[in-house]
């Protein structure tokens, strides 16, 4: 989509500090970290929330939700991490592209977090 913001980062229009990226998706620190380590995981193609996802895209957030493995263990998160998708208004959704904010060291957070 032209003017997604996410959509512009994963194209490298818009500047990113990029920790991981393949052909399928794209892993960036927030703008605004709510945690010591604070990592966005994208999709490359444009699906706005979860509750847009179609059973053909099953295979896409699997390969995501593995690659937190990845991208937790090289941000040094030995310890464990957390991993939250707000989707829709009714979740707080605020960028209308599917992420899953990556988070490190939260345990002295309350469960909802953000
Ligand atoms: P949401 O509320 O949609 O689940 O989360 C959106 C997240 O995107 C927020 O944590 C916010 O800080 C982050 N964010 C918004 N704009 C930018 C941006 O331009 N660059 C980066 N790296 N993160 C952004
Ligand atoms: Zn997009």
């Amino acid at each position: 989509m032209t003017d997604c913001l996410f959509c512009k980062i994963a194209a490298g229009e818009i500047p990113a500090d990029i920790v991981y990226q393949d052909d399928q998706m794209v892993a960036f620190k927030d703008i605004a970290p709510k945690a010591s380590v604070h990592i966005l995981l994208i999709p490359r193609k444009h699906i706005v929330s979860l509750a847009e996802l179609e059973p053909g895209d099953s295979g896409l957030i699997g390969e995501m939700l593995l690659k937190t493995q990845q991208i937790a263990a090289e941000a040094g998160l030995k310890e464990g991490y957390r991993v939250i998708a707000n989707s829709g208004d009714g979740g707080g959704q605020e960028v209308p592209h599917l992420h899953f904010h990556i988070l490190g060291d939260v345990r002295d957070d309350n469960w909802v977090g953000f």
